[in-house]
């Protein structure tokens, strides 16, 4: 393991020895026909754990994403969204661009739902002035925030009531599932498609999972195709995904243990503040004065502790970061500002 400890995000992990061993021994064969055995099993194992009929291996979360998009709404349909989801400010522009579909983003709430009344009165009525409104997409986690279930088991069925599809962005929705000790599927069946990284927490060096239905599936077969994703002995690259599906959901705890003492130790420093209630899950952002911003990075980079630059720093724990690191970086944050 390296001795940087970087905060920035949660997709630096490195494949562990034992992740690149799984990666080694996998048996492979072109999965353009359909014949690499690895990737069929992890479609299969993220089919089984998703509560999904089928599931589709991608590049990243944003081809997923789109794949989703292209598959629910056609030309001249559009999506709600999230004004600060991924799928509509961090992709971009994708579904627009490639999909003719309309983006109609919506402010979010702190705690990553979108106000249903709002939603429903953003439904456009069936008129040719109008684009059709076809799907409504959410994120969990969004900025480390677990949506509540409760929030997501109303929203399918307001989807069902207004036939809307429903796609979920769960590019850390393990995260999600773990915070709330439930099972992945608890959330994942609520949804039309799901969107899973297995780049970000889970430690794979590349790659998503598409789960959905049968249908849905084929479809997304033939859109990644098209966009240039039909990958040949990608076994290699999904016995990574497996092995972080089997190995590395359970532990994403302490990931979010390392991460409330991470913010325990810092908040006691006058200087920062912590955002509330943004802290469930492995990611929080703090705040730290106008002048230290540059300053406190190049100290802490110093230290070989690597976080991004703004007064507005979001810190991010992984599998690549250990309790007794946790304890540098409050150390480092603390020798700062006593300087
Ligand atoms: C990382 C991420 C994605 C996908 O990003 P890629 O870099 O394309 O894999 C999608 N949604 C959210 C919320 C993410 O954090």
């Amino acid at each position: 393991m390296s001795n940087i400890i970087d905060l920035r995000s949660d997709t630096v992990t490195l494949p562990s020895p034992n992740m690149r061993r799984a990666m080694n021994d996998a048996d492979v064969g072109d999965d353009v026909y359909g014949e690499d055995p690895t990737v069929n099993r992890l479609q299969a194992l993220a089919a089984e754990i998703s509560g999904h009929e089928a599931a589709l291996f991608v590049a990243s979360g944003t081809q997923s994403n789109l794949i989703a998009l292209l598959c629910h709404c056609q030309r001249g349909d559009e999506y709600i969204v999230g004004q600060e989801a991924h799928t509509y400010k961090y992709e971009a522009g994708g579904a627009a661009v490639l999909g003719s579909i309309q983006p109609q983003p919506l402010r979010t709430k702190l705690d990553g739902s979108l106000d249903l009344g709002l939603v429903e009165r953003t439904i456009k009525p069936d008129d040719i002035h109008f684009a059709r409104t076809t799907l409504l997409t959410l994120e969990n986690t969004t900025a480390g925030v677990v949506v509540p279930q409760d929030y997501i088991d109303e929203a399918r069925l307001f989807c069902r009531d207004h036939q809307l599809r429903f796609h979920l962005d769960g590019a850390r929705v393990c995260n999600a599932a773990v915070a709330q000790d439930i099972s992945l599927d608890t959330i994942t069946q609520c949804f039309d498609s799901v969107s899973i990284c297995l780049s970000k927490g889970l430690g794979a060096p590349v790659g998503s999972v598409l789960c959905g239905d049968k249908e849905m599936i084929e479809q997304a077969l033939r859109w990644r195709k098209m966009l240039g994703g039909g990958m040949r002995q990608a076994g290699i690259l999904a016995a990574a995904g497996i092995y972080a599906l089997e190995h590395n959901i359970d532990r994403l705890k302490d990931d979010h243990d390392n991460l409330q003492a991470l913010v325990a130790g810092l908040s006691s420093i006058d200087e920062i503040s912590i955002e509330e209630g943004e802290a469930n899950t492995n990611i929080a952002f703090i705040n730290i004065p106008d002048r230290d911003d540059g300053a406190l990075q190049i100290f802490a980079e110093n230290q070989g502790i690597k976080m991004s630059n703004g007064t507005r720093i979001r810190l991010v724990t992984h599998l690549d970061i250990t309790p007794t690191q946790i304890e540098k970086v409050i150390e480092t944050f603390k020798s700062y500002y006593s300087e």
